[in-house]
């Protein structure tokens, strides 16, 4: 089964959530997809090894071939390719390496080279069934789809995956919440944190993905999120108070479930709601 914890905003607590739950649970794998600022591993001891490069397929432009036609650039919607009266330049930061540029060349002029644009990392010792997994984009690289893409690729579909999505709903959060089989979507009781769900639940029901809430410090704020919840009929699965020692653990980078067991149970639960709702009810 495939678990997505996402949030519309940053702070509410996600990766935190996503990295006890995988603590609590057997044969797991986790995804750090958050990949321009991953944080999973901040939390876990573990030595990481690199699985691989992401690569993007870049044009390269054979001028020899090239008779400044302009196809290329009219077929560019990200305005990687720009023909001039005597020249053609590419710009590989803005190329999404979708290859129509090369398909649509009359000339043959233009071939794909691989451009690396981040790493995947896993954890060296995997023993005991927990599998970390982490993209990394390079520092300056705009686009984080690739690399969470080809880090979800490692998903075995007979484990269960929790994934950490980036905040927010952009590209990266659809690639990261794509294809998975529930969606928790982590919020805070303020207006805020009201504000951003909104925008995630109409995320996640665009996407026609099951999904319930988990409000973090549901004891800072107000009501509203519970009744919004309520009044959409959206399961609030699971509820955790502005604790202090919850607080003090994870500033010191220790999973909160280590040094609470009594967690543990509740994270084990959850993931019972979470198979029921998704084999029938869900939201
Ligand atoms: S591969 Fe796609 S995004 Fe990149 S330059 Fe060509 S048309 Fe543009
Ligand atoms: S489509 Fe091909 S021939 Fe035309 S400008 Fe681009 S690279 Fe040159």
């Amino acid at each position: 089964m495939k678990i997505a914890i996402a949030s519309g905003k940053g702070g509410t607590g996600k990766t935190t959530l996503a990295v006890n739950l995988a603590l609590a649970l057997e044969d797991v794998q986790l995804f750090d997809c958050d990949v321009e600022e991953p944080n999973c591993h901040l939390f876990l001891d573990l030595d990481l090894i690199k699985v691989e490069d992401v690569n993007i397929p870049t044009p390269e432009i054979d001028k020899s071939k090239c008779d400044l036609c302009g196809k290329c650039s009219e077929f560019c919607r990200f305005n990687a390719i720009a023909v001039l009266p005597k020249d053609v330049m590419v710009f590989p930061a803005l190329c999404h390496g979708c290859g129509g540029c090369t398909i649509v060349c009359p000339k043959e002029a233009i071939i794909e080279k691989d451009r690396s644009i981040g790493v995947i990392d896993r954890n060296k010792n995997s023993s005991g069934g927990f599998e970390f997994y982490r993209g990394l984009l390079d520092i300056g690289e705009p686009m984080a789809s690739p690399v969470i893409s080809a880090l979800k690729k490692h998903i075995d579909t007979n484990r269960t995956a929790i994934i950490d999505a980036p905040p927010g709903t952009a590209c990266p959060v659809i690639t990261s919440v794509g294809n998975v089989d529930y969606c928790i979507l982590v919020t805070e009781s303020t207006p805020f944190g009201l504000h951003d769900l909104m925008l995630a639940v109409d995320m996640v029901r665009i996407l026609e993905i099951p999904f319930g809430v988990i409000i973090n410090r549901h004891d800072i704020g107000d009501e509203k999120v519970e009744e919004y919840c309520n009044s959409q009929g959206i399961t609030i699965l699971m509820k955790i108070p502005h604790d202090h020692k919850i607080a003090r653990l994870y500033s010191e980078g220790i999973p909160f479930i280590s040094s609470m067991p009594e967690w543990k149970d509740r994270f084990v639960n959850l993931f019972e709601t979470i198979k029921q709702e998704y084999g029938g009810v869900g939201s």
